[in-house]
């Protein structure tokens, strides 16, 4: 049974020297236990912050033990009554090809109702990180105009989508050509804009005539900067995530934005999409129903190969996803 360890905490962008495949043999599933064979791997940017030896909102991963994260894997054997042989389930499991487990905080799912993988995306921690913080936080409202960044990534392709169903004028921030064809065309975005090869602040000021009313920060740094310079009165800024200061080693020291915020009665909130735990049942079932009716729509990006899961970590970080980055490690 092969796994990927966490090797060394890395400093800076990880490197394959961070991760190590081990072998053991698999163990048999004793009673109250099932035996696990992985299917698909999600990769996802706070697993960065979990490989330093901090303290967050989800505890460090360890040194030498086998790293974790949202999995969707089949029932190979069981000695649980709770499940049967050839059930498909979801949950925080470890990165091994099989897991021997008493099933505990996993969670059946119907490919019936959806394909397998939407469960780690639109309908799983990404799409549930998007509906909460536009809908409870961002507030959209018609005509307002909605910025978000890491436009095309998991979280950010649905806050445009949601963003458009509620009548608001969308404008995204990604950084490739690819990306921003895939915003305008097949989403319906506004107006987009390639951080890579765009002056990032003059681009803004064209595509947000009437200020911005909802920030949707994915990213951080000088994108979001130029973004908060723009804000109108009563705007709402959702913090959903800050990738591109994950691998810095020292934080950097930034404006003070309390005058901002006052002088514009703004709302900033940060947020933890398990702050929402208690409605991510009617919120799957209602971005459910939105997938199925074509009002939303979602990108994955599926490497194979349990080998290779270090690299789609690791793209992450270049941007090599457009959508959901998973790794489908079995049939
Ligand atoms: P994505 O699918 O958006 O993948 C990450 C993307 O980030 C890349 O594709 C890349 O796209 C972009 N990126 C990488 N480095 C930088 C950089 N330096 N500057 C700007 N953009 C960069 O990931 P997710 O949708 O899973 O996550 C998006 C954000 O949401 C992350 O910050 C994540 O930590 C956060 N998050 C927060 C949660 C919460 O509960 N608060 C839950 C889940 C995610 P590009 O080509 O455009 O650069």
């Amino acid at each position: 049974n092969e796994k990927i360890m966490l090797a060394e905490r890395p400093k800076g962008l990880p490197t394959k020297d961070t991760f190590r495949f081990e072998n053991e043999d698999i163990k048999e599933p004793s009673e109250g236990e099932i035996l696990l064979k992985t299917l698909y791997i999600s990769v996802d940017p706070y697993m960065r912050s979990r490989m330093n030896d901090k303290e967050s909102y989800v505890p460090p991963f360890k040194l030498d033990e086998p790293l974790n994260g949202g999995i969707i894997a089949r029932v190979e054997k069981s000695q649980n009554d709770a499940f049967q042989e050839g059930d498909i389930v979801t949950g925080r499991l470890p990165w091994q090809r099989y897991t021997t487990t008493d099933g505990d905080g996993l969670q059946k799912i119907d490919e019936s109702i959806a394909p397998l993988t939407a469960y780690l995306g639109v309908l799983g921690l990404t799409g549930l990180t998007a509906y909460f913080g536009l809908l409870h936080i961002g507030e959209p409202k018609e005509n307002e105009t909605v910025v978000v960044s890491g436009a095309a990534g998991a979280v950010g392709m649905v806050v445009g989508q949601i963003a458009k169903l509620k009548g608001a004028r969308v404008v995204g921030i990604a950084g490739s050509k690819q990306k921003i064809d895939y915003l305008k065309e097949e989403l319906n975005f506004d107006y987009v804009i390639n951080y890579k090869e765009d002056n990032v602040l003059a681009s803004l000021k064209e595509a947000c005539p009437n200020g911005v009313d909802v920030y949707f920060d994915n990213v951080g740094g000088s994108i979001s900067d130029d973004v908060l310079s723009l804000i109108n009165k009563f705007a709402r800024i959702p913090i959903c995530g800050q990738i591109s200061q994950y691998n810095k080693e020292e934080a950097e020291r930034v404006p003070r934005l309390q005058p901002l915020l006052l002088t514009k009665s703004a709302l900033m909130k940060g947020f933890i999409v398990g702050d929402y735990a208690d409605g991510f049942k009617e919120a799957v079932e209602e971005l459910g129903k939105w997938v199925r009716d074509g009002k939303v729509k979602y990108e994955e990006n599926i490497i194979g190969g349990f080998e290779n899961v270090p690299d789609a970590f690791l793209g992450l970080f270049s941007g090599d996803n457009l959508g959901k980055q998973l790794v489908k490690v079995d049939e």
